[in-house]
């Protein structure tokens, strides 16, 4: 079957006892049991509710993978992962990442023992040199948050494979219709579902997806044990909002490569950073192992006073936090999603206060376009 009928014949299309087509909300906390001996398949909502439980089978189902865990939010996803890890453990993380996961893993987890050095995951020998024997984690992002710079994930996964070291990858930005980390031979996937997998602006919640039934079987026990679950009524709505994945992605992906070409002719633009334009020094790799560049671009304007109008003039993008919604972001990596990262740090990344991240929604790309010329050049 391929990915857009997946979607739609997930497994869970109709309701086995009413023939609904759709999955009930089952908004309970617990559920009676039987026998003083043998508990049922569901005790208590934490463990596992029904609806919940269809969203997970789907997202697996979608990834490629074996096993689906919807959390609260990404960052309650990616901090239930890192809990697999104990003090003492060095993690590898790609230099660009999240500005949130960055936050986490440099106040928390340091806290906990847990020690990470931040590297440039585009060069295999940046990954190799960063390996210590306590290495347990390579955390990757492909493509990364906010330059969209390209890890070739199955050579990175090959790496850490031979040291024995688990690979993560956030794969936010291009949801399994158009990348499945698992496939080349990464671990476990990551998601802010709150993004394209919802895609309607509306709920916060987050993913991890595994092949191997150990890693699941811990994954569960800290998703029971630690508690930050998905609740069924927003994992009603990220079902609901999955079934148009592959619509949404398709007709966004092509606003941002129009967005982009016109960008790139633009003189009061300086650099547009897309994996969907040739010019991108990690273009054939990302072609490589994803079917197609997504809808998320960020630019540099030619000065910080430009950089402020168009991110509060524009009236067809929102200026907002967050991406991957229905309706165009525009968003300001260094006040906001990266706003946690020290001045310093962020300059080094290329984080500037003259980059601007766009994330295309479903607008006609054409008017898209004008606002943006408005602004820009009027
Ligand atoms: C938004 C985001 C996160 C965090 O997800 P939340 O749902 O906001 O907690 C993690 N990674 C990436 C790439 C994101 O864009």
């Amino acid at each position: 079957m391929k990915f857009g009928t997946k979607i739609i014949h997930n497994g869970h299309e109709v309701e086995p006892h009413t023939k609904a087509l759709g999955v009930p909300i089952c908004q309970v906390s617990t559920f009676q049991q039987e026998s003083v001996d043998h508990f049922g398949k569901y005790d208590y909502a934490r463990s596992a509710n029904p609806t919940r439980e269809a969203l997970e089978e789907t997202i697996a189902l979608l990834e490629n993978g074996a096993h689906g865990f919807a959390f609260a939010s990404g960052m309650a996803a990616i901090s239930s992962v890192l809990l697999l890890f104990s003090p003492g453990d060095h993690l590898v993380v790609c230099e660009d990442v999240y500005g949130g996961t960055f936050r986490v893993i440099t106040t928390l987890f340091s806290r906990l023992g847990i020690e990470a050095s931040f590297v440039d995951t585009t060069n295999p020998d940046a990954i190799r040199n960063a390996i210590r024997p306590n290495t347990r984690g390579l955390y990757l992002e492909t493509p990364s948050n906010p330059l969209l710079k390209i890890t070739d994930l199955a050579g990175a996964a090959a790496i850490a494979r031979q040291h024995g070291i688990l690979t993560m990858v956030d794969n936010t930005f291009m949801t399994p219709y158009l990348q499945r980390p698992l496939e080349l031979g990464c671990d476990i996937v990551l998601h802010s579902g709150t993004k394209f997998l919802n895609g309607h602006s509306d709920v916060i919640c987050g993913f991890a997806v595994v092949r191997d039934p150990g890693l699941a079987a811990r994954i569960r026990f800290i998703q029971n044990s630690f508690g930050a679950i998905l609740g069924p009524q927003d994992s009603w709505l990220v079902l609901r909002g999955l079934k148009t994945l592959k619509v949404r992605m398709e007709e966004s992906q092509r606003g941002a490569g129009a967005v982009a070409d016109w960008l790139c002719r633009q003189e009061r633009i300086q650099e547009v950073f897309y994996p969907g334009l040739e010019t991108h020094p990690g273009f054939h790799i990302h072609h490589r192992q994803a079917s197609g560049p997504g809808a998320v671009l960020s630019f540099t304007v030619s000065t910080v006073e430009l950089t402020r109008k168009l991110l509060e003039e524009l009236s067809l993008a929102a200026f907002a936090v967050s991406l991957g919604g229905v309706e165009s972001i525009i968003s300001y990596p260094a006040k906001m999603s990266h706003a946690a990262m020290p001045h310093s740090e962020r300059e080094a990344r290329g984080i500037t206060d003259t980059l601007v991240r766009l994330s295309v929604g479903l607008e006609d790309p054409e008017d898209l376009i004008a606002d943006l010329d408005r602004v820009l050049n009027g």
